[in-house]
């Protein structure tokens, strides 16, 4: 056990105390008649000062009824304080962890999480005060009063400090003394930050930071802190050999330590002197200062002081020969020093499990966030894989489409030149390679199956004489209205075409002579009738027909052009507007 001892044991036995930064001036002002700085008073009254805080609390609960709701939430948090100071922690604490958890007033939930953390680890629950120490944390940036925010480093550098975080306790006892306004408030800080480095082994404290500390706790006056401070110098002292200089240093300080009253600082006092004699060979002042500290922490059976007095009255026994005397102090130094020792652990390993709960809770969340992410990336690619597709069937939809269309133009326009190239221009029948197509075919098919097929030749009768007379136009318009006569005989099977100027040709399949005769008779008649028709008034039209058939003169269509060409000659020759067929005997 580490005879300079641990004066943190001081605040772990009653932290609570040490919370409120209030300063000195605030005990003796005057007592206010306003709620608000009512409050603010009780808020910082001395712990030491137990009266005039419970005097403050009284003065409240007289005014009650002019309290708002907020500052009734603030008068139930100093109640729930009350009743702590007066040593009920259990019953303290459900009101101070109803604030803590209520959203309405922010910086009173802090500090009433922080006096929760406090009472917790009073209470030697440490794994509940750290499970509270991150969120309280978490909070501290956004709270903006200086002694709240005191309150919260406070908090952060003593539990840091009891978990053996000695860095993260230095840290928040920095930010203490870079923050704070008061002289109160730098001692303290300079106190968390100079016990983490005695606790972390530091043979002493670097020159500045002793002198700065102690002008601090200097100017803090006699405050619990201020002699802390000194104790701490004196613990050094103590690591170092310097004996002398440690027993100056608690000498010095004791008197003042009596005066303030405060059990565990007294027997801390009092033990760490009592070590200091037995180091310079006094053993009676060891034995005096080692039982001192032992009536002094009749209540505190297990605190590091009770240990260190065993341990000097075991060691003083052993020297003055005592055997039976020393190996009772020994058991009972055993006996505490092991008690202290697993409270050591259980705040070590406190901090430990909840560092893993919290590290595993944050796996967990980063996980799920992953989980989260992946999920949603996912969502976004298929979504976008289906938009992509979307896009592309739309794309392949508008070739295919403009495809179609093409085809079909360019089809239709394939058509039209395919009619054009097989039609005359003027008469829209077919012209005469058309026909000429037309009319073998046909007469291909009807010369395998034998059948009647005739063929027919027409030109219209002094044709030159209409143009001449009325003007081409009025010729065309006669073509025109000729054709149309004809087309009313005809059947779809016959082929009808322009052999140029004013000569048509006609295959008539499937169709005995007489048929064709009296067919071809009928056109004639038509043709000579268009005369009389309303454009073409007075306008003598007429045509010659000469008719071949293939009875006579086979399925060729040369010979049968030539033959009906021949009995064409013949009906113009006989007069015109007449039907001539092509008889054997007409051949020269
Ligand atoms: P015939 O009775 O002996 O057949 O006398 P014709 O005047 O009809 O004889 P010809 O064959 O010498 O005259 C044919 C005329 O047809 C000559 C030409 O002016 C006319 N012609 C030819 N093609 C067209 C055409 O497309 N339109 C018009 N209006 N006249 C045409
Ligand atoms: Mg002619
Ligand atoms: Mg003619």
């Amino acid at each position: 056990m580490n005879q300079a001892g641990r004066c943190r044991r001081v605040f772990s036995s009653c932290g609570l105390l040490f919370l409120s930064v209030g300063c000195a001036t605030a005990a003796t002002a005057l007592v206010s008649n306003d709620p608000a700085q009512l409050l603010k008073q009780a808020e910082s009254a001395q712990p030491s000062n137990r009266a005039e805080f419970d005097e403050l609390m009284g003065r409240l609960d007289q005014m009650a009824m002019r309290l708002s709701p907020q500052q009734k939430l603030h008068q139930r948090y100093l109640m729930a304080r009350q009743i702590a100071f007066a040593g009920n922690y259990e019953g303290a604490m459900p009101s101070l962890k109803a604030i803590a958890d209520q959203a309405v007033d922010p910086v009173l939930a802090f500090r009433a999480s922080a006096t929760v953390i406090d009472l917790l680890v009073t209470q030697s629950r440490y794994e509940e005060a750290f499970a509270r120490l991150n969120p309280l944390l978490d909070q501290l940036p956004t709270m903006k009063e200086g002694d709240v925010r005191m309150q919260g480093f406070g908090v952060a550098a003593q539990l840091y400090n009891e978990a053996g975080q000695y860095d993260s306790s230095v840290r928040y006892a920095n930010q203490i003394i870079k923050e704070s306004t008061d002289a109160q408030s730098a001692c303290r800080g300079w106190f968390y930050k100079s016990d983490a480095l005695f606790e972390s082994g530091s043979a002493q404290l670097p020159a500045d930071q002793l002198h700065e500390g102690m002008e601090a706790c200097g100017k803090a006056g006699d405050t619990l802190f201020a002699l802390s401070f000194q104790y701490l110098l004196a613990s050094f002292d103590l690591r170092q050999g310097h004996t002398e200089s440690a027993i100056r240093v608690l000498r010095a300080s004791y008197p003042k330590v009596l005066q303030a009253g405060f059990p565990p600082q007294v027997s801390q006092f009092e033990a760490s002197l009592a070590t200091a004699y037995w180091k310079s060979g006094d053993l009676a002042s060891a034995v005096k200062f080692a039982n001192d500290a032992l009536v002094t922490n009749a209540n505190r059976q297990y605190s590091e002081s009770t240990t260190n007095a065993y341990r000097v009255l075991y060691e003083v026994d052993k020297e003055l020969g005592d055997s039976k005397g020393s190996l009772a102090y020994l058991e009972k130094y055993v006996a505490a020093h092991d008690d202290y020792q697993s409270r050591l652990s259980a705040k070590a390993l406190a901090y430990q499990i909840v560092k893993q709960q919290m590290l595993a809770k944050k796996l967990q969340i980063d996980g799920l966030d992953k989980k989260n992410r992946i999920l949603t990336l996912q969502g976004e690619l298929d979504r976008k894989a289906v938009e992509t597709s979307r896009l592309y069937i739309a794309l392949l939809l508008l070739v295919l489409a403009s495809i179609a269309l093409w085809t079909y133009r360019i089809k239709r326009s394939q058509l039209r030149f395919m009619r054009l190239a097989r039609r005359d221009g003027l008469t829209g029948i077919f012209n005469r390679q058309h026909f000429v197509n037309e009319a073998e075919r046909q007469l291909r098919y009807c010369r395998k199956s034998s059948r009647d097929v005739c063929l027919v030749l027409i030109d219209l009768d002094h044709f030159k004489a209409v143009n001449d007379t009325h003007g081409h136009a009025v010729g065309d318009r006669v073509l025109r209205r000729a054709v149309d006569a004809c087309l009313a005989h005809l059947r779809s099977t016959d082929v009808f075409g322009r052999l140029g100027g004013e000569e048509f040709g006609m295959l008539l399949p499937e169709c005995t002579l007489d048929n064709v005769l009296a067919r071809v008779e009928q056109m004639r008649a038509a043709i000579a009738a268009v005369s009389g028709a309303r454009d073409a008034p007075g306008i003598p039209i007429s045509a010659s027909f000469g008719v071949a058939a293939a009875a006579t003169s086979g399925y060729e269509l040369r010979q049968l052009m030539i033959d009906a060409d021949c009995a064409l000659y013949q009906a113009k020759h006989e007069g015109r507007n007449r039907v001539s067929l092509f008889e054997a005997g007409m051949r020269g």
